[in-house]
């Protein structure tokens, strides 16, 4: 069963997928150092000890979920933000993270992949979530509702619109206490080929710059919102309905950038580094006193305030790793911080 089944009250679900040995792995002959045994899953980490003896030491993580390799983006979904889809058209905020090292697989989860050979926008979750969405939307008791979406990166602690050439964007706290994005675009589709083309144009705003630790590394965060709006209704917060917000977290990996010369690598680290320790206390304090939620902590959690204060709010985390030896370290890291948001 999904996981969600068996835990009727979560707030937060937190699955795992690790992606295959790719070529590069493979051709330095790397082995495969995370198992999985049922919801455990187990990293072979290897440790140098005196004399080059190497042996491995076995470290045990549990959680909701763990793919199997051979588990497509589809099951993905269904395991992860496709219950979340439902709850938002009770009126509440949804919010689905991929999180995970450079290189191990959330674009790919997400389908925000439109360039290179790999391109799988129509099979990732951002278009399994908009199908399900207009769905329902067919539904009679839904004729008052539609979908618009919006799509912005958070870089360096800015906020750059992806529906509009990255233009900036201020975040405001109004008078009633509601967090604004300033101008944001928010862009009324119809079908899924509308939700692919606003993706595709937004993804080829998205920043990325060269760092020593990839050659392609994501220093952003990319928020793909899906609303649902009465558009006959006067304020805002009438008019909005219910959110789901689907976020391709900036890579994790961290060592390297820490003895970068490049005083920009250093900092975009730090930013990164930063906000994700946010959002780690932001979860941990989902659902309890609005008062005590530490956002302010970074844009990231500024801008996901309401979807963290919210009594029926609810989040998904999808962990991706990437299964080779040389990312042992950094496997290891990203599991110890699902660790510990689980079971909030
Ligand atoms: P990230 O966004 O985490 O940096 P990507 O999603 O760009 O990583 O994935 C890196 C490469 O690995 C891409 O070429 C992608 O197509 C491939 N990949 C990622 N996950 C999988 C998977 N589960 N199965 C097959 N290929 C994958
Ligand atoms: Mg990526």
């Amino acid at each position: 069963h999904p996981p969600h089944h068996k835990r009727m009250n979560y707030k937060i679900n937190v699955c795992v997928r690790k992606r295959p040995l790719n070529k590069k792995e493979t051709k330095n002959k790397e082995t495969d150092v995370v198992t999985r045994s049922g919801e455990i899953l187990y990293v072979h980490q290897p440790m140098t000890k005196v004399d080059l003896t190497k042996y491995l030491e076995n470290l045990a993580f549990r959680f909701d979920y763990v793919f199997d390799l051979d588990d497509d983006n589809r099951k993905v979904y269904e395991y992860t933000a496709k219950p979340l889809v439902e709850s938002i058209f009770k009126g509440t905020r949804a919010t689905c993270f991929a999180y995970g090292q450079t290189g191990s697989g959330k674009t790919h989860t997400m389908g925000g992949e439109f360039s290179g050979k790999n391109q799988n926008c129509a099979n990732g979750i951002y278009a399994f979530a908009a199908e399900d969405v207009f769905k329902k939307l067919r539904q009679p008791v839904y004729s008052h509702l539609q979908l618009t979406v919006s799509f912005f990166e958070i870089y360096a602690n800015k906020v750059f619109d992806l529906l509009n050439n990255s233009q900036r964007l201020r975040i405001l706290e109004d008078k009633q206490g509601k967090i604004r994005t300033v101008g944001l675009v928010d862009q009324v589709v119809n079908t899924v080929d509308d939700v692919i083309s606003v993706l595709r144009e937004g993804s080829r705003c998205r920043t990325s710059g060269q760092t020593s630790a990839n050659s392609n590394s994501s220093r952003s965060h990319a928020v793909f919102q899906l609303s649902l709006v009465a558009p006959g209704r006067k304020t805002h917060e009438d008019r909005t309905h219910g959110m789901f917000s689907l976020i391709d977290l900036a890579g994790n990996e961290r060592g390297a950038d820490t003895m970068s010369s490049d005083r920009i690598t250093r900092q975009e680290g730090a930013d990164i580094n930063k906000s994700l320790l946010a959002l780690k206390e932001c979860i941990r304090a989902m659902g309890k006193d609005a008062l005590h939620v530490p956002f302010r902590g970074s844009t990231l959690t500024k801008v996901l305030r309401d979807s963290f204060i919210g009594e029926d709010s609810k989040t998904c985390m999808i962990a991706t790793l990437s299964p080779g030896f040389s990312s042992c370290e950094n496997t290891i890291n990203t599991l110890r911080y699902l660790t510990s948001i689980s079971y909030v």
